[in-house]
């Protein structure tokens, strides 16, 4: 059975980047007759606040979405990171490195040669000698990297695991068939394909969307403040604005419910109709009106 997911960071409230990430997942795993997950990536704590773990459940129960299942916060275990690390290290292609953040700006890690001994301070990196460079994307089709990393990082040296090696264990343990995610992801692909072999694991389909920039080019992301949906556009403006800017038909939407248009649109999804390009919106800021909702428990938004 298909099963996707939406997996965004509590680093903010839900912004339009990332409504465009959910709707892309939701309405295939819809129209695959498939189930859709919630995974709330909070490994980066200094990133991450507790309430807008809240505040991201509660726009997207606002906005009319229903995940399977219980929602999975990384934070919650770190046990099969950790398993995951050890098992990486025995494969012989993870290694101890002990290089600040600025050796390894100034030259590449050459750890692998030392064999350290694991401590508190040092982190663990992966070689990327043997990364493929080519993958498939069910959208966008063959695509080749040129450019990879020498080596990856799975385990900061502070302890906290990297965004690739816990996305892939948590796709594996979610049983998670097709990945559907933004484009700026697409040069983490091959290196979590090559982490689902070193892991003795089947990668799933990966599908990437087109991402939603500024007028100057930059993306729009929390990090350069981008406005949180439900601040700008009713939930329904929202809706029918996810779907415009994936090209997809916005008839007979009227009078629906912000979660009778998902299934509307999931009814017809035309995978084909989303723009090859990154999509470019000039949206000036407007001043926030409405406090940021808290207090909610995610599993409200699960069946
Ligand atoms: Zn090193």
């Amino acid at each position: 059975m298909y099963c996707g997911r939406f997996a965004p960071t509590p680093s903010g409230r839900l912004h339009l980047g990332s409504l465009l990430s959910a709707a892309g997942a939701y309405l295939r795993a819809l129209s695959q007759g498939g189930e859709c997950l919630l995974r709330l990536e909070d490994l980066d704590r200094p990133r991450c606040r507790p309430e807008y773990k809240d505040s991201i459940c509660a726009d997207l129960k606002t906005l009319g979405f229903t995940f399977s299942d219980q929602v999975l916060v990384q934070s919650d275990d770190l046990n099969p990171y950790q398993e995951a690390v050890e098992q990486l290290l025995s494969t012989g292609k993870a290694f101890v490195c002990r290089c600040s953040r600025r050796q390894i700006r100034e030259r590449p890690c050459q750890c692998r040669e030392l064999n350290l001994p694991y401590k508190k301070g040092r982190a663990i990196r992966l070689d990327c000698e043997d990364v493929p460079r080519d993958f498939y994307d069910e959208r966008l089709g063959s695509l080749h990297l040129s450019l990879l990393p020498d080596s990856l990082i799975l385990k900061r040296s502070d302890g906290i695991f990297s965004y690739n090696l816990a996305c892939v264990v948590d796709d594996v343990r979610q049983h998670i068939t097709e990945v559907v995610r933004g484009s700026d992801l697409i040069s983490s692909t091959p290196l979590q394909i090559y982490l689902y072999h070193l892991l003795g694991r089947t990668p799933p389909k990966f599908l990437h969307l087109p991402l939603i920039v500024a007028a100057d080019g930059g993306k729009l992301s929390k990090q350069n403040h981008a406005q949180p949906v439900l601040e700008r556009f009713t939930p329904a403006e929202a809706v029918r604005l996810a779907l415009k800017l994936l090209g997809q038909s916005l008839d007979d939407l009227q009078g629906l419910t912000p979660s009778e248009m998902w299934q509307q649109a999931a009814s017809r999804f035309d995978l084909a109709a989303i723009p090859r390009q990154d999509i470019t919106l000039n949206l000036q800021p407007v001043p926030q009106l409405t406090p940021a909702p808290g207090g909610n428990d995610c599993n409200q938004l699960t069946q």
